[in-house]
């Protein structure tokens, strides 16, 4: 049975979190003479002088209807990497509890946990890049308190299997942390629409991907009202930055523009994966429902300094469990696309010279 108390670190049970001037009083009307700003304006032509919502409600009003959830269920952070490292500093006593992680899979869940001292046990993905149901549930004690799956996952580019998802979720009384970092190009499969149905369920989304905001640095975090409430309460207090907040609600008012790049990624994905079939140096193109492919080549070293030495630049993945001689290739534009390609096509050339 899931119980958010026994999960919880003892210590933080009864922290009292800091109090912001902003907490105190949220009103908008009045003369703020409480958080030792600065009355004046900015050292820049656009003002800042004033502290942002601590809890980004604006942001919240729009994203909430767009992700079918409660306001109270999100918590915004600076990237996912903020909630990836709330999560284990929340319920990860350090030398005595545990993650558990499917390589291949994003390198954050293991290095925040390092970071704190808290181990990572790891159950490997079976060799097409899904989840080994039956090890995963017998690999959790008591001492397991995050399982982290990624879907779709980073660097394979598939989406898990749902059943095994939930199978998971219903099994284990841990949570279960679901990174759709990829979602929007799969949005058919995300687990939010679960999230009334599962208290140890949390979601992680971001806007580094197809909304097109990594620079901006926000991840958003779904989960019950007292997960969220518990990681506002361990949260820097101003994580999100005025101009942020602001931007990210002029996003949100334009979906339809992150929906259109989304399309047009998909088909310049399509398009690239139809090509590389064509050389004789590909192996195999892993099948991706996000905006990465994971490609084999006959000797993916040369290939990726090839690429290098012309300014292209792929994300090495040969070191990587499953990934032998693989390479990870973001699709790019129509053009970045067709750049990659010819120089794929020149090098096959040199390697086997036309009779
Ligand atoms: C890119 C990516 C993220 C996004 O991280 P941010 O900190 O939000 O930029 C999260 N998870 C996975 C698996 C990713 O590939």
């Amino acid at each position: 049975m899931f119980q958010l108390e026994k999960l919880i670190r003892p210590h933080l049970l009864s922290l009292t979190p800091y109090s912001s001037a902003r907490d105190e009083y949220s009103g908008k009307e009045g003369i703020f003479l409480d958080a030792n700003e600065n009355p004046l304006g900015s050292a820049t032509p656009d003002n800042f002088n004033r502290y942002p919502d601590p809890y980004q409600w604006a942001v919240k009003e729009k994203l909430a209807p767009i992700k079918g959830v409660r306001k109270s269920q999100i918590m915004l952070g600076n990237g996912s990497d903020e909630p990836i490292d709330l999560l284990v500093r929340a319920f990860c006593e350090p030398k005595k509890d545990h993650i558990l992680i499917l390589p291949p899979t994003y390198g954050m869940y293991e290095v925040s946990a390092t970071i704190q001292n808290v181990g990572s046990k790891k159950v490997p993905l079976t060799a097409d890049f899904q989840i080994d149901v039956d090890k995963v549930i017998a690999s959790v004690d008591a001492h397991t308190k995050l399982i982290w799956l990624c879907s779709p996952n980073n660097p394979s580019g598939n989406v898990l299997n749902r059943t095994d998802i939930i199978q998971i979720i219903e099994s284990v009384s841990c949570l279960v942390i679901v990174d759709e970092a990829y979602i929007d190009f799969a949005p058919e499969t995300t687990l939010l629409t679960e999230l009334d149905q599962y208290p140890n369920l949390v979601v992680l989304q971001t806007f580094s991907k197809a909304w097109g905001l990594a620079g901006l640095r926000v991840g958003m975090c779904f989960a019950s009202e007292p997960i969220i409430a518990l990681l506002n309460k361990i949260k820097s207090p101003y994580n999100i930055s005025s101009i942020t907040q602001k931007l990210l609600a002029e996003a949100l008012d334009n979906v339809i523009q992150k929906d259109e790049m989304v399309q047009e990624i998909l088909r310049n994905r399509e398009r690239l994966k139809e090509r590389l079939t064509e050389l004789a140096i590909v192996e195999t193109i892993h099948p991706s429902d996000s905006n990465q492919l994971l490609v084999k080549f006959q000797d993916s070293a040369a290939v990726f300094a090839y690429l290098l030495d012309n300014k292209v630049i792929v994300r090495d993945r040969s070191k990587v469990m499953h990934c032998n001689n693989c390479l990870r290739i973001s699709v790019g534009t129509e053009a970045e696309d067709n750049e990659l390609f010819n120089l794929l096509e020149q090098f096959t050339r040199q390697l086997v010279p036309e009779s």
